[in-house]
């Protein structure tokens, strides 16, 4: 069996499929896995690790495929979970989300009402969303993939300051896209799976190494002998008859697809698909500059920001159309200002080094009507299926998305090949 593409869905089939004792040979167009999930290499004048991560990529625990897929990889150890977020304003003041006693799904009620950044009458208008969201998210008459979520929101007469301080920090940075342009669906997906799925599902996993760690080359041999792995291998074309291969899951973002099987007539069907971008803003500073392990910005372009230590810090802007034309130098300004602002320690730190990655199509934009273009794992060509986050997974374009893709697609291979079914997943 041959899978192309070495990102998380393609490393995710091979697992599945070598479990189930095929040979699979593996075939990445790059000299190293992960796909977009990727560490390049550190600038050498930059202390620390040599690979720093392209941004940084989390987890919910909620996450129940990507966190089986790691236990597979043997480095489910090296993701730390944080039980505490940290929403911060520009003008420094802290609230943090933690769950409590109460029964799910009111473990977080606590901390949201005592969150400062909005006032009581947006909190109760949190709380009524929250619950007419889980209320109507499972009505099957209900359809949430027709209108965006700021629409959604309106109807629900959402206060503008909710919709600014709560629900777009939350939105954007979990979608990658402004709840202005984000299907009502994905976003309710989210808070319904993410904060109120269970007591422990909205908290927050970080990889303690580079991503490089996560996915080095050795991975494939973890997976079983039968693997066999092909790096700098781009197939150009795939040949639905190919007599070596008798089936080949394609792992590749959707944009490849048409290119490599024209005969699978998806061009129109990917028509419907737009990506949107995500900045990494990486800064060394001379020494730290905040207490918190991370903190979600309310106010402002930066969103995230991720202490890597000894004075690296990682930011992260999502949705990032703004900055794509934007000098990397303007960027960077813009979130010291911000920083500054947040943390006063910032004001006397110097910083000495920093870099900017614009990764231009990071994922595919979840708008309204785009669900029923996400085509499942099998094809009109019966040897040939489809994994990636953008397939019909149920998740935005995540990891977990990438891997329950990857799982999906290798069990329609061993179904169709004749072989036991088995649940691969939690
Ligand atoms: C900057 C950034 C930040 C992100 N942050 C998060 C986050 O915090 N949390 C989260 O869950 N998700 C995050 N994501 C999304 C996540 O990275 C993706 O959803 C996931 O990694 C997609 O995996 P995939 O296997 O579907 O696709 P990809 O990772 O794109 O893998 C496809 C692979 O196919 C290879 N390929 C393409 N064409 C060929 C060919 N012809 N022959 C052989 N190989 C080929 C590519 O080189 C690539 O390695 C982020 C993405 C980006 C870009």
């Amino acid at each position: 069996m041959k899978v192309i593409g070495g990102g998380l869905a393609g490393l995710a089939a091979t697992a599945r499929l070598a479990e189930a004792g095929a040979r699979v040979d593996l075939h990445e167009a790059r000299a190293f896995l992960g796909g977009r999930a990727a560490s390049i290499p550190a600038d050498p004048h930059v202390p620390g690790s040599a690979h720093i991560d392209n941004c940084q990529h989390v987890l919910l625990r909620c996450c129940t495929s990507l966190l089986d897929f790691y236990r597979r990889c043997g480095v489910r150890d090296k993701i730390v979970f944080h039980d505490e977020l940290h929403l911060v304003t520009s003008d420094g003041t802290v609230d943090t989300i933690r769950a409590d006693a109460l029964p799910v799904p009111f473990h977080l009620l606590r901390s949201l009402l005592a969150v400062r950044s909005i006032g009581w009458a947006d909190k109760l208008s949190v709380a009524r969303c929250l619950r007419a969201m889980k209320r109507q998210h499972s009505r099957p008459n209900f359809d949430p993939d027709s209108l965006t979520f700021t629409q959604w929101l309106r109807r629900m007469r959402a206060t503008n300051r909710s919709i600014r301080r709560f629900w777009r920090p939350f939105v954007v940075s979990a979608l990658n896209e402004e709840p202005e342009i984000a299907a009502a669906g994905a976003a309710m997906q989210v808070f319904c799976e993410g904060l109120l799925g269970s007591r422990d599902s909205y908290q927050m996993g970080v990889p303690a190494v580079p991503l490089s760690d996560l996915y080095d080359a050795a991975l494939a041999g973890r997976f079983g002998p039968s693997v066999r792995l092909h790096l700098r291998s781009r197939v150009r074309r795939v040949d639905a008859l190919d007599h070596e291969a008798d089936y080949q899951i394609l792992a590749v973002p959707f944009d490849r697809v048409a290119k490599l099987v024209p005969e699978l007539r998806l061009q129109r069907r990917l028509q419907g698909f737009e990506t949107s971008p995500i900045t990494g803003i990486h800064l060394w500073f001379d020494r730290p500059i905040m207490d918190l392990p991370h903190a979600m910005l309310v106010d402002g372009d930066l969103q995230w920001i991720f202490d890597k230590g000894e004075g690296y810090y990682l930011g992260v802007i999502s949705a990032s159309r703004a900055q794509l034309t934007q000098p990397s130098g303007d960027i960077v300004e813009g979130a010291l200002r911000q920083l500054e602002e947040a943390f006063p320690r910032a004001r006397t730190a110097s910083l000495e080094h920093s870099r900017v990655i614009k990764e231009t199509r990071a994922t595919f934009s979840a708008q309204p009507g785009l669900e029923r273009h996400r085509p499942g794992p099998t094809t009109a060509l019966p040897n040939v299926f489809l994994a990636g986050d953008w397939t019909a997974t149920g998740w935005p374009a995540t990891m977990e998305g990438a891997v329950r893709s990857g799982y999906r697609a290798a069990e329609a291979v061993l179904t169709a090949a004749g072989g036991p079914r088995t649940r691969s997943a939690p």
